[in-house]
């Protein structure tokens, strides 16, 4: 548990079995119902689904759109504030149909609705929020047809709030209201002057890409009340940027908000909802810190600095509560999605798998090799210091050697072979020792490993890549064991960045992950969890990889402790990912069939041959991208 922090980032989701599998606990609060994602996965390879793959529990996605408004509720209920709460969805967080799909379903007792930032948001968000009391909020830019789409919403009796994020988007949506004569419900997105704190910081403050400056909100109010559309100014929005880590920020946004509501409404803007914008933080790494992958603050103490702020500043200034809008969207679907991968292969400073270097003395050879060789027989618990150092710098010469062409190739692979030797026994005296000098601490880490795994971190950990996300990374089983083995995990794609090289460790990130040795008879799977906001949607098509196998987990209601799979959404196969790329699969065959055919009429393959390959040729087409491992 202290090695892979799952209690902390878990949110109660999470935990270890007595036989040392990983548990998934689909439901918030009822830690006695468990699922083995052991025998999930058993069940998939059983069913012929292949790996990598995403695991959704859509009853994890069901609790945490409960959670945020139950704790919405009682807050509000705790502290006597007047207002009410309606939560959005954002839907750029998880645009997967199933998901919105399962988030409207839930939150329909919670009058729970979506936010769209883009047309094609908009459209599912009208035929999936078919909620009337539920709010539709529309973020982002915005042209003619958003605008429309948006009225189109309003005459078929949704709330649609159309946020105005610049000024000429309002002149036309006064004019399209008029012309298709309909009242739009109008919101303001002020530019913050509060800094959020972390990766998306320039969320706000004056060079803040969206929202409108003090001045630009009054001129919004002058015109609205020139047309007579004063009314329709419902909405005060605000959004200080994602993962917030630091609740100060939060605080700090409240108060400047509140102060611009409440002054707006001492000017008889008819507004009645604030809207929090999102930033609702996850603790990746567990360190419940300022980290950029971490937040010091839960769930409680967000909703209750947000309640009670607006309650404070708006009783000081005797104006009516407003209602209260977020639009968190890491906070509801990061748990619910991990991905599922296997460990193909491990690679090794010192080599590939088994293969050792002969490096018996050879007449004549260089004195680097043979001081090395030295070293390496004479290594003991009281000289493992100095002979740290001595084959550092003799590694060093040797290099130096071999380019001034000095070193022959079979010097070079027994100065490394003897290297990698001494750097291993020194590590197992240390390993038995209290104390261990600064510079050896280094060696773990010298000699980690990299374990191969099937899957691309372009398309299942995009933020790894992007902007160094801490992801969780936990085998599924062997919780029980000891790992013993230092590891960063590379992927399967022809790029060196394809790499996850920052893990959750004691008290800081770390560039390695302890993980288990690899039995030849027995398959390694390991999971990236938290993976169900932004990564799941937001992975790219690197080398052509694609989107993975996906099944959906549901528990039985009347036995919460057994699990189905609800449904499996087929991965990309070569031939879709092609298309994407405007090939079409059908030619590709036909080419490759062409020079087949050639090479039977020139008598250098065999009829019956060349039928096999064009046959395979056709058959990888509608495979899965990823390998068969
Ligand atoms: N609302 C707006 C306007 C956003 O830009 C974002 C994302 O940055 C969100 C909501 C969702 O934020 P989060 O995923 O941090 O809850």
């Amino acid at each position: 548990e202290n090695t892979y922090r799952i209690k902390r980032w878990g949110n109660g989701y999470f935990d270890i079995g007595e036989s040392g599998d990983l548990m998934v606990i689909p439901r918030y609060n009822e830690p006695e119902l468990k699922i083995s994602l052991k025998e999930v996965i058993d069940e998939m390879q059983s069913t012929g689904i292949e790996f990598p793959a995403v695991i959704r529990f859509h009853d994890i996605l069901r609790s945490q759109v409960e959670l945020i408004n139950k704790t919405f509720r009682s807050v509000i209920e705790e502290t006597h504030y007047e207002g009410s709460y309606l939560g959005v969805f954002p839907v750029k967080v998880n645009q997967m149909r199933e998901v919105i799909e399962e988030i409207v379903d839930v939150g329909k007792r919670f009058n729970y609705g979506l936010e769209a930032g883009s047309k094609p948001e908009l459209a599912a968000a009208l035929a999936y929020n078919t909620n009337n009391e539920a709010l539709t909020i529309l973020n982002g830019y915005k042209d003619e047809d958003y605008l429309r789409l948006a009225l189109l919403g309003r005459k078929i009796g949704r709330k649609v709030v159309v946020v105005i994020e610049k000024f000429s988007e309002l002149n036309m949506l006064i004019s399209l209201s008029k012309e298709l004569n309909v009242k739009p419900i109008i919101g303001l997105r002020i530019k913050m002057m509060v800094k959020g704190r972390g990766k998306w910081e320039s969320s706000s403050g004056e060079r803040a890409k969206f929202g409108l400056s003090i001045a630009e909100i009054l001129n919004v109010i002058q015109l609205c009340e020139k047309e007579g559309m004063l009314d329709c100014i419902e909405l005060l929005h605000f959004h200080i940027g994602s993962q917030l880590t630091d609740i100060r920020a939060i605080k700090e946004a409240v108060q400047e908000a509140a102060t611009v509501y409440t002054q707006l409404v001492k000017r008889d803007v008819p507004l009645h909802y604030i809207d929090v914008g999102g930033g609702l933080a996850i603790d990746y790494d567990g360190s419940q810190s300022t980290n950029d992958s971490s937040c010091n603050y839960d769930l409680t103490q967000y909703v209750s600095d947000i309640v009670s702020g607006f309650k404070q500043h708006c009783d000081l200034e005797s104006v009516p509560h407003p209602n209260i809008v977020s639009e968190s969207g890491r906070a509801i679907t990061a748990h619910h999605s991990c991905v599922i991968t296997k460990v193909i292969g491990e690679i090794h400073p010192k080599g590939i798998g088994s293969t050792v270097f002969d490096t018996k003395k050879a007449t004549g050879e260089h004195i680097t090799v043979t001081n090395m060789r030295d070293i390496a027989q004479v290594l003991s618990t009281e000289n493992y210091q100095e002979a740290f150092n001595d084959v550092q710098a003799l590694k060093e010469q040797a290099i130096q050697a071999f380019k001034l062409g000095v070193l022959s190739l079979e010097e070079v692979a027994k100065t490394e072979t003897l290297y990698w030797q001494t750097l291993e026994d020194i590590e197992q005296i240390i390993s038995n020792h209290d104390f261990i000098p600064e510079e050896l601490k280094e060696i773990p880490e010298l000699l980690s490993s990299q374990y191969l795994a099937n899957f691309s971190v372009f398309q299942s950990a995009a933020d790894s890549w992007a902007i160094e996300q801490v992801l969780p990374v936990v085998p599924i089983s062997r919780l029980n064991e000891k790992p013993t083995k230092l590891c960063s995990l590379v992927d399967i794609t022809c790029d060196s960045d394809g790499k996850i090289d920052k893990f959750i460790g004691e008290g800081a990130v770390t560039n390695s992950v302890p993980l288990h040795k690899l039995n030849a008879d027995e398959d390694y799977f390991i999971g990236l969890f938290l993976t169900g906001a932004y990564q799941d949607v937001m992975g790219d098509m690197h080398n052509l990889f694609g989107r993975l196998n996906e099944v959906h987990i549901f528990s039985y209601d009347d036995d919460p402790k057994d699990f189905y799979i609800e449904e499996v959404v087929k991965g990309s196969s070569m031939e879709s990912v092609l298309s994407t790329m405007q090939y079409t699969p059908a030619i590709l065959a036909q080419s490759v069939k062409k020079a087949i055919d050639k090479k039977i009429q020139q008598g250098q393959l065999k009829p019956r041959e060349g039928v096999n390959l064009i046959d395979f040729y056709e058959d990888c087409l509608s495979d899965y991208t990823y390998l068969k491992a």
